[in-house]
């Protein structure tokens, strides 16, 4: 078998309306750098990973590829994907682009391996990244993750229905890492449900659970970083500034 091939899909298609900003999140600017540059950066740095795959707004394909990819030299882009309405259809061009360019067959496992990643999550480092490597490979489907510090409640009509045992709780960052033909099929399959609108279909807010819910596949969790935040609300701008200053110091 050929070695594994590591490839990064970083999503950046959000409008980004939770911001309340005229520019979508991941262009705004943190430490002189628009946000999706950081995890741009890491990526290109990573020497095991070959190739990113970058999705954007289709009326910001343009910016990306002058002001972002061109201007930072990121080597490692090959391809700028237009992305789609929802995330999960976003992450679906980029796949489709993959099993093209490489030539998939769904049905054969290879030893190709994708790395799912907000472009709003700027603190991504090589850690993450290494951890996503080495658990992928050996456990096909893993979700980077951190356990919750805060006692989470279910509330229902703002009343509480239930609290759920800490200690099984982990909060959900990004990246996601997959065998490249087992997620393909996945998000094939759960794409044609919703155009057939089949009832009882939960919000899809993550990769993870196109297998959960739709394939009954065991996901591994690998080890992710508290500062690895996603940018979505206008106090998650200063605690960034504040991370990536810390990190140049
Ligand atoms: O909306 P949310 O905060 O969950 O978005 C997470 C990531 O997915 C962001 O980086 C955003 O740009 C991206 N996204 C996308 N296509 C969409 C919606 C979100 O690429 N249609």
């Amino acid at each position: 078998m050929r070695e594994a091939k590591h490839i990064a899909i970083v999503l950046a298609a959000g409008k980004g309306s939770r911001m309340k900003s005229d520019i979508p999140k991941q262009y705004m600017v943190i430490g002189e750098k628009p946000i999706l540059y950081y995890s741009l950066q890491a990526f290109q740095k990573n020497t095991k990973i070959s190739e990113i795959i970058l999705v954007t707004r289709i009326e910001d394909l343009e910016y990306c590829k002058e002001k972002i990819v061109k201007k930072y030299n990121f080597t490692k882009v090959k391809e700028i994907v237009a992305g789609g309405k929802e995330r999960y259809n976003s992450v679906y061009e980029a796949l489709k682009v993959i099993s093209k360019k490489e030539n998939l067959n769904n049905d054969i496992k290879t030893n190709c391996y994708v790395h799912i990643h907000d472009g709003a999550r700027p603190m991504l480092t090589q850690t993450i990244i290494d951890n996503c490597i080495e658990n992928v490979e050996k456990y096909e489907a893993i979700v980077t993750a951190v356990k919750v510090k805060d006692t989470i409640k279910v509330v229902k009509d703002n009343q509480i229905e239930s609290t759920p045992d800490r200690n099984t709780l982990w909060q959900i960052q990004t990246p996601q890492s997959f065998e490249v033909n087992m997620i393909k099929s996945a998000y094939k399959d759960i794409i044609q449900k919703i155009q057939n609108k089949d009832d009882n279909l939960p919000t899809i807010t993550d990769d993870a659970m196109i297998l959960e819910n739709y394939n009954n596949r065991k996901i591994t969790i690998s080890e992710g970083d508290y500062k690895n935040i996603k940018v979505t609300t206008p106090e998650d701008i200063i605690i960034a500034e504040c991370f990536i200053a810390s990190d140049n110091k």
